[in-house]
């Protein structure tokens, strides 16, 4: 099965979820609001991305489903939720019920793993089909490789569910934990036998900092289920990690892909030659235009099934 393992659904009703002040006002949700002509916080706006999803993916036919993703609260070391932080919320029971409308989306759960009903929540997702956890550290405050999450970790082997956690920077979303960006951190997860997706390869979020594309290598090079997705690195300060990711095959071999839609889908100029670049600038479905200059760039047919055996789908 040829996955897109990293898509994004955003909650604009109470019932789904929430966006903070800061988020609603940040720039690139501007951009995307005027992009996709949703501009309300209502039911119908909700509906009408949803259906944007719905088609995005349906036009994607060199796919055969897409993980949509939910986003947890953020939580303190005590359990207790901290709404103040909490920049974006997407409820798990959201996501669940877009799954059953739509055959191609796949359950991304998301759980924060210091919340007192941790493993409880995980194994309630599991039940409901959950494909994979999703986490973003520096945005839901949290240190990955702190002791709390380690009976999580052990659920998470015990249900032989992924993590797919964002390493390195971010853009899109307010950070507020940016000292847990390394993939290092994850390190107590694979020990406890969970399968580690690294979201982005450790790439740089903007052309200021260096990011962590050395330690996602050694991470991928040293550990068996270590791997690491391919999302949002078609935009350009994150292009300079292909030619490290792409020039050993032992890490080349763990790349699976994902695209981090609604995020735009840039061809990087080092790979694609400018007539086909031209033709790809002139797709306007972006999860469609980011499989295209995947494929032109040589990321081989393996590469488009790894996720479906890592999320343990039918072949
Ligand atoms: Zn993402």
């Amino acid at each position: 099965m040829r996955i897109d393992v990293h898509v994004h659904i955003t909650a604009l009703t109470p019932a789904h979820g929430a966006m903070s002040p800061l988020l609603r006002n940040n720039h690139l949700t501007r951009f995307l609001r005027l992009r996709f002509g949703i501009f309300g916080d209502d039911e119908k706006s909700e509906r009408a991305f949803e259906n944007i999803l719905a088609k995005t993916i349906a036009q994607t036919t060199d796919l055969d489903a897409a993980v949509v993703l939910a986003f947890d609260r953020v939580y303190d070391e005590n359990g207790d939720i901290d709404d103040a932080r909490t920049n974006l919320f997407v409820t798990n029971d959201y996501v669940i019920d877009l799954v059953k409308k739509h055959p191609k989306m796949l359950f991304g759960a998301s759980v924060h793993p210091y919340r007192k009903d941790a493993v409880a929540e995980l194994e309630r997702c599991v039940a409901a089909g959950a494909t994979l956890i999703k986490w973003l550290p520096i945005t839901q405050g949290f240190d990955p490789s702190h002791k709390l999450c380690f009976p999580f970790y052990e659920a998470m082997a015990h249900h032989k569910i992924p993590l797919l956690c964002h390493t390195s920077g971010e853009r899109a979303l307010p950070v507020i934990s940016p000292q847990f960006q390394s993939p290092e951190l994850l390190l107590p997860a694979v020990e406890r036998g969970v399968t580690v997706i690294a979201a982005h390869c450790g790439s740089r979020a903007d052309n200021k900092s260096k990011g962590f594309v050395d330690e996602f290598v050694r991470m991928a090079r040293d550990h068996e289920h270590f791997y690491g997705d391919t999302s949002a690195l078609n935009l350009p300060p994150r292009w300079t990690a292909y030619p490290r990711i792409l020039e050993d095959p032992r890490v080349r071999n763990k790349l699976v892909h994902g695209s981090d839609w609604p995020i735009i889908s840039l061809p990087p100029p080092e790979y694609v030659k400018w007539g086909a670049m031209a033709r790809m600038m002139m797709d306007g479905n972006w999860m469609r235009r980011d499989v295209a200059i995947k494929k032109y760039m040589g990321f081989d047919e393996a590469y488009f099934q790894r996720a479906g055996t890592l999320l343990r789908m039918p072949t």
